[in-house]
């Protein structure tokens, strides 16, 4: 047997990012309840605060339990290194803010989850940092919106609200011809639907709050660093420029051994050390407990998701269905090539009778649960325009392909026959 046997995604899931602590052995991921680490002597102490040698110092830049998180995430996404944060919201913001300054530009597909949408058109902008809104896979219009100071390029895996697949892929050479990082949140498809790395992805996002968490149990986020990106060209100002954040610490160049994950590494001591989005411990093991069974249930997740949408795709009351896993669906070629293991959990759909059949559906449906959640195991349903994408305007949810009749699913681990049954119900009352 070769020592190094590279080990499947379901196992790394289970094992992966962990050393057995050794004074107690425990065998579970124990919790660090800490705020701080002591150091050996001042010389140790110095060398953590210089980054000559690295290891924990305080619980907002790092923590044990967070660390088996980030390391087992990095793994199963092929990154190089990983980092947690509060929130998913958070993993967006602080990755265009590690990246990004005040006059620079990102562009970004324009299919967004809203809550990014609104961070990227209403709060990056106060802060000088303009984005540029292309529709996804228009590759013409990505190619015209980047110019100088343009410092990356952002995408969903798959997009809200009607569910279209990214053609990484076709980003990712724009990206490399541009010498531009390509940042994915790939939220909605977990690492064993998709490794967006492998297609050329530069830093990879989840939300953990939604299927790697996958019970609907906590809010957190991380941050995947593929560990290859050059940042020394000087346009990178933040990693070329001597960090005042960081006692003028020129972060593309004075990492030595550490350079490859000077992304992760700045996000960690300029991010998370002095703006302080840290993820609690408690999360942290609450979310490691999701990713054990990650790969079991975004599989079945999948399934359940196709056999709705295929059952819905049939029924005399549907107007019409969504899912990129669904033969004849505009995004079926590009699921058969980077969602082959199953094209997620999502549903989206409309029934005749426009906006006030989609409501008394949304509001007699029984099973599902109405709220503004995604990637839990419990199957849940929402009215999207007037809800998670309220927030638009008329104008921008017509152009995302908002349709107020559009009905959201996630759809969740109960039997089939039930989830399918809940829906037939509920669409003889409408
Ligand atoms: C939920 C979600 C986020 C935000 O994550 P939170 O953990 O809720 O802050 C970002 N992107 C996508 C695609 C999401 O589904």
């Amino acid at each position: 047997m070769s020592e190094e046997r590279t080990y499947h995604l379901d196992t790394l899931a289970i094992h992966a990012g962990q050393e057995i602590e050794p004074t107690t052995r425990a065998r579970a991921v124990p919790v660090y309840r800490t705020t701080a680490f002591n150091f050996k002597n001042s010389k140790h102490g110095a060398d953590l605060f210089a980054l000559r040698e690295l290891g924990n110092i305080y619980a907002r830049l790092m923590n044990p339990t967070n660390d088996v998180l980030e390391k087992r995430l990095a793994a199963l996404d092929g990154g190089a290194a990983g980092l947690t944060l509060s929130s998913g919201t958070a993993a967006v913001y602080f990755t265009v803010t590690n990246i990004l300054r005040q006059g620079d530009e990102l562009v970004s597909a324009s299919n967004l989850y809203g809550g990014t949408f609104t961070q990227f058109d209403a709060i990056l902008p106060n802060q000088g940092i303009t984005v540029r809104f292309t529709p996804v896979n228009d590759f013409a219009a990505v190619e015209a919106a980047i110019n100088e100071k343009t410092r990356a390029i952002f995408i969903e895996t798959i997009g809200n609200p009607v569910l279209d697949v990214a053609d990484i892929e076709g980003y990712a050479k724009i990206a490399q011809a541009h010498r531009l990082p390509l940042i994915v949140d790939a939220t909605f498809t977990p690492p064993v639907l998709l490794r967006p790395i492998e297609h050329g992805a530069n830093i990879v996002i989840h939300s953990l709050s939604k299927w790697i968490g996958g019970h609907g149990t906590g809010i957190g986020g991380v941050v995947i660093d593929d560990g290859k990106f050059d940042w020394t060209d000087p346009k990178f100002a933040l990693y070329n420029e001597p960090d005042r954040g960081y006692h003028g610490l020129r972060f593309a160049h004075d990492l030595g051994p550490l350079a490859p994950i000077a992304f992760t590494l700045r996000l960690r001591t300029v991010g998370l050390r002095n703006q302080g989005p840290t993820l609690a411990p408690d999360a942290a093991w609450i979310f490691l407990q999701g990713v054990e069974s990650l790969p079991l249930r975004a599989r079945k997740h999948s399934e359940n998701a196709l056999k709705v949408a295929q059952h819905l795709s049939k029924h005399p009351k549907v107007a019409w269905v969504r899912y990129p896993g669904l033969e004849g669906d505009p995004s079926n070629a590009l699921a058969k090539k980077y969602l082959p293991e199953g094209a997620g959990g999502m549903v989206v759909f409309g029934v005749k009778g426009g906006s006030d059949a989609a409501i008394k559906l949304v509001d007699n449906i029984k099973l599902f649960s109405l709220l503004a959640n995604v990637g839990d195991a419990k199957s849940l349903i929402i009215h999207s325009a007037s809800t998670t994408h309220s927030q638009l305007s008329e104008e921008d949810q017509k152009k995302g392909g908002l349709g107020d009749d559009l009905i959201r699913l996630s759809i969740g681990l109960e039997h089939i026959d039930d989830i399918v049954g809940a829906l037939d119900d509920a669409l003889t009352l409408v």
